[in-house]
């Protein structure tokens, strides 16, 4: 077998490898089936691009975005890699195409669509390959955070060419959505590398949001170095960048609905300097190298677990301290229910199983880290030392009582009344609606007047609707979920974690 270090050398400019690329090389260049399981920026593009200029014949990369493809095209033809990529916007498909039959291409980029299909086929036959990597493979998957219906059709291209290794890359995959990779993409269980998913110097940080602006402002004021605050709406990430920008920071906003040219200055702005901030979509960050982010919050819950280490994983990646701070609204999992309740049937329990997985991250009074890790199927210490909780351990309270205060007078009011009134209820203040609605005569009025019960009453119906006690319609009512009847039987308890006093930080600069 040809040696590659010479070339990781004088062609990538690497002294050496590092964490798994090397075995993961090793098995691609003795031709077998694998799939490196790596985190964002451990260095999977190395894994097929060094085999690719080491073998004879074209190392053809299927990859879902057009974007990302043209970035790694960039990269690999900036180090002398011969590489092309296949798209509907290239105006260069003949030459492409001439030059593959020639057998002058290392790398060629294709997207799924046409990657299965027969003429693509019938190209390839055309000149000798030297190896099929399939990025972002978990889109193979109906279990991945991002299934793509056109990966399924790629079984049939690979096998078409049985003499040819495979290689499937992916970043984010639990044990199910692994399985299900190697099953439909024909590679071997003990072909499988996964590289280590932990990232020490992260912080990681799950906070219920409570004015989540001064939250993330205080977060801010924290940490001088460059940050992206990840916002779940476009509108949401200009308004946030505007209130951010009275605490003194350079802020931008970043969105798929700005104008591509102010998109691309704000990108280019924020990588360049050392102290920006950037309010984002989840769109920003793909392809960006930028080693010294400082920080990454989420203002509302993530898509996945999957999709918040991804977006974390872009904090720190020179290896200093950084901090990843996610803070949750009740409201981010009754509409994620909602969601799930509108796609595909047989697609719900994949997306049910990923909220709860996600529920259990923000609940957990325990290390986070160890969630996270053995999510991955890492191993993990009990504690980390460095989360918030294994920093300032949370203690828990039995909220039982309250939660069933709380639900027997959401049913007594009928089951369409907010948090904020069912409160007022149970603490007994008398308004114009209360006496309205005759509700003051019910027996839940003022049962949780006192200061210790009153100021557990917003947490429970928190708690309550995260674990489905709870649903919210359309109009913010409150009305009964399937958890609810175990709670309200004393089948089941609610306990309540009190974040330690000194978490609750000195404000930062104010802002409204
Ligand atoms: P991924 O696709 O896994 O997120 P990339 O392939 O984009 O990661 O690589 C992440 C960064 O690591 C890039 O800047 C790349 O140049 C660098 N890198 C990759 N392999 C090595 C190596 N062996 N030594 C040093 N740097 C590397
Ligand atoms: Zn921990």
């Amino acid at each position: 077998m040809i040696d590659p270090l010479p070339i990781l050398q004088s062609t990538f400019g690497f002294p050496g490898f590092r964490g798994v690329q090397e075995s993961v090389v090793s098995r691609v260049l003795a031709g077998e089936n694998t799939l490196a399981v790596m985190p964002t920026g451990a260095g999977k593009s190395l894994c097929y691009q060094l085999p690719a200029v080491v073998l004879e014949g074209t190392c053809v990369v299927v990859s879902p975005l057009i974007a990302l493809m043209h970035d790694q095209l960039r990269a690999a033809t900036a180090i002398g890699i011969r590489a092309a990529t296949l798209t509907s916007v290239d105006t260069d498909q003949m030459e492409t195409i001439a030059r593959f039959r020639r057998g002058e291409l290392d790398l060629l980029y294709v997207a799924p669509e046409r990657a299965s299909g027969g003429a693509f086929r019938d190209l390839l036959s055309q000149a000798k390959l030297a190896l099929f990597a399939i990025d972002e493979a978990h889109c193979v998957s109906e279990w991945g955070h991002d299934f793509r219906p056109d990966y399924r059709l790629l079984r049939p291209l690979l096998d078409a060419f049985p003499h040819v290794p495979r290689l499937a890359l992916t970043a984010t995959a639990d044990a199910h959505t692994r399985a299900d990779i190697l099953e439909q993409l024909g590679i071997p269980h003990d072909g499988m590398i996964v590289a280590g998913f932990d990232r020490p110097n992260i912080q990681y940080r799950i906070s219920p949001k409570d004015n989540v602006t001064r939250q993330i402002a205080d977060l801010v004021a924290e940490q001088p170095g460059p940050g992206i605050v990840y916002v779940q709406s476009r509108a949401g990430t200009e308004k946030l960048a505007e209130a951010l920008a009275k605490t003194g920071r350079k802020v931008r906003a970043y969105h798929a609905g700005l104008d591509p040219a102010v998109r691309a200055r704000n990108q280019a702005d924020f990588v360049a300097s050392e102290d920006m901030i950037i309010c984002a979509t989840v769109a920003f960050g793909m392809g960006i190298d930028k080693p010294d982010v400082r920080f990454v919050a989420h203002a509302g819950l993530p898509k996945s677990i999957e999709g918040y280490y991804q977006e974390t994983g872009r904090a720190g990646r020179d290896g200093d301290p950084s901090i990843a701070h996610l803070f949750w609204g009740a409201d981010d999992f009754a509409k994620a229910r909602q969601r799930i309740g509108e796609v595909e049937l047989h697609r719900q329990a994949g997306e049910r199983t990923r909220l709860t997985a996600l529920g259990a991250l923000v609940e957990t009074s325990g290390c986070r880290r160890r969630i996270l890790l053995k999510h991955f199927g890492d191993d993990a210490p009990a504690n980390c030392g460095n989360c918030d909780n294994c920093l300032n351990p949370p203690a828990a309270i039995d909220a039982t009582e309250v939660a069933r205060k709380f639900l027997s007078a959401v049913f007594r009011t009928g089951q369409s009344f907010g948090v904020g009134y069912i409160e007022s209820i149970l603490t007994g203040q008398s308004t114009e609606r209360s006496l309205m609605n005759g509700h003051e005569a019910l027996s839940v009025f003022g049962i949780a007047s006192s200061p210790e019960e009153a100021a557990l009453i917003k947490p429970v119906s928190r708690a309550l609707l995260l674990r489905d006690a709870l649903r919210a319609n359309d109009f913010g009512g409150l009305e009964f979920g399937p958890e609810a009847r175990a709670i309200l039987k004393g089948e089941a308890e609610v306990s309540l974690i009190v974040a330690p006093k000194r978490e609750r930080r000195r404000r930062g600069a104010q802002v409204a």
